[in-house]
């Protein structure tokens, strides 16, 4: 099969499995050229294990640090007919990197939020790695079902308390133009808690927990984005935001239920960068097209990679990180200082349709989103015939 990309709207509808393996051997790359990271995890279970940050996390501990993990994500297998979804094939190429090192890797493919995959996650944890001492929380869901109840709640990003009206680029039109942003009701923010707030993650903890299964100083991380003002009436303090807000809720129950183990669980604040989760986010693709262009030419550029190895090794890793004044890790002050958000907002503020091209670097944005399914990527020849089937 030959494989070209076909963008429907904010997302890309097939992947290519060369591409995607490419794009993860660039990431082990990047890691291993950091040199010897000294100690860290040995055992890591990893929720949300395939794609963007949680796929970073998981090149970080294996790769920079030797650690086994097991990993868990909700992707979909190829066919003849049909590719897999990006995910597949980058957990696909993980596990063949990571076995060419002799190191343990497993992937349970199913949906994280149900009692069923807790159980299996279990199952397997007692086989094959005992006690984990890192859990990484980096699911991202449009909606979730309740493992109790069977409930199918849905998220929404919509503004909270007011309307709002702001610029948008619509990536498949070529198109900046207004949105009006109606304000979320009660039961909209409610049901965006649901899915993307913190109770899934302390159900991912307490279930660990109970089989005995948490390392004494265990670290726990679930990943939040804050921003700034530009992005604060759509994300920060919009229903997406309320969900995050839930997350430090989350985070001290864990601290003070868990600290017989001195279990310690963080909130870890990253930066805006173009993943499959950012990019169906309105307003996002205009505004991470022009951090791109301000932190490009201020050189403090960084994708997935560079984030999540910097966030270890300066922060979750160490016995007493410097946390902010909720108890979070911070790794987004390159993007949220006042002087590169000045600069941003200067942009905002002149991007219009006939200049947006000249102001932003959507050119690198639409490279990014490509890349995130293996496409446009320099070495990989895309007329020859690939197989789709790939297994992990
Ligand atoms: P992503 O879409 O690249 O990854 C989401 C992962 O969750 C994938 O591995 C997917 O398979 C998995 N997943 C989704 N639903 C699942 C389910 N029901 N069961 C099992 N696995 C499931 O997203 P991302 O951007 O890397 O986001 C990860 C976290 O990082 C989110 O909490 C997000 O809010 C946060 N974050 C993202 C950004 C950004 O700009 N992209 C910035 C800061 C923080």
């Amino acid at each position: 099969m030959v494989i070209k990309p076909k963008v429907r709207g904010f997302i890309c509808t097939n992947a290519h499995p060369v591409g995607c393996a490419a794009s993860v051997e660039e990431q082990i790359d990047y890691v291993r050229s950091q040199g010897d990271l000294g100690e860290g995890p040995k055992n890591v279970l990893i929720l949300g294990c395939s794609t963007g940050y949680g796929l970073a996390s998981r090149i970080v501990s294996t790769f920079g640090y030797g650690a086994k993990t097991l990993g868990v994500c909700f992707e979909k297998a190829p066919s003849e007919r049909k590719t897999g979804t990006a995910g597949w094939y980058n957990t696909a190429a993980f596990h063949q990197f990571a076995s060419k090192e002799n190191i343990y890797a497993k992937t349970l493919n199913g949906d994280a939020f149900s009692n069923e995959m807790k159980q299996q996650v279990i199952d397997t944890l007692k086989a094959d790695l005992g006690k984990v001492d890192l859990v990484i929380y980096s699911l991202a869901s449009p909606r979730r079902t309740d493992p109790e109840t069977g409930e199918v709640y849905k998220s929404t990003l919509k503004p909270v308390g007011q309307d709002y009206k702001t610029k948008t680029y619509d990536t498949d039109k070529d198109l900046i133009h207004e949105v009006a942003l109606e304000a979320a009701n009660e039961e909209e923010i409610a049901n965006t808690i649901k899915v993307m707030g913190g109770e899934d993650w302390e159900l991912w903890l307490n279930a660990l927990a109970d089989a005995d299964l948490l390392s004494e100083n265990c670290k726990t991380t679930a990943y939040t984005y804050i921003g700034k003002e530009l992005t604060w009436p759509i994300y920060g303090q919009a229903t997406i935001g309320k969900a995050k807000e839930d997350l430090d809720r989350a985070a001290s129950a864990i601290n003070n239920k868990m600290s017989d183990l001195n279990v310690k669980a963080y909130v870890s604040s990253l930066k805006a960068l173009v993943t499959q989760a950012s990019s169906a986010i309105p307003v996002m693709p205009l505004y991470i097209s022009l951090i791109y262009k301000v932190m490009k030419e201020e050189g403090t550029h960084e994708g997935c990679i560079e984030q999540i190895y910097g966030l270890f090794k300066e922060k979750l890793l160490q016995d007493e990180p410097d946390t902010d004044d909720a108890n979070r890790l911070r790794m987004d002050g390159k993007e949220t200082n006042d002087a590169t958000q000045a600069k941003i907002k200067v942009l905002w503020d002149q991007v219009t349709q006939d200049n947006f091209h000249e102001l932003s670097d959507y050119a690198g944005y639409h490279h990014e989103f490509l890349k995130l399914f293996g496409f446009d990527i320099e070495q990989v020849d895309y007329e020859a015939d690939v197989d789709p089937l790939v297994d992990w």
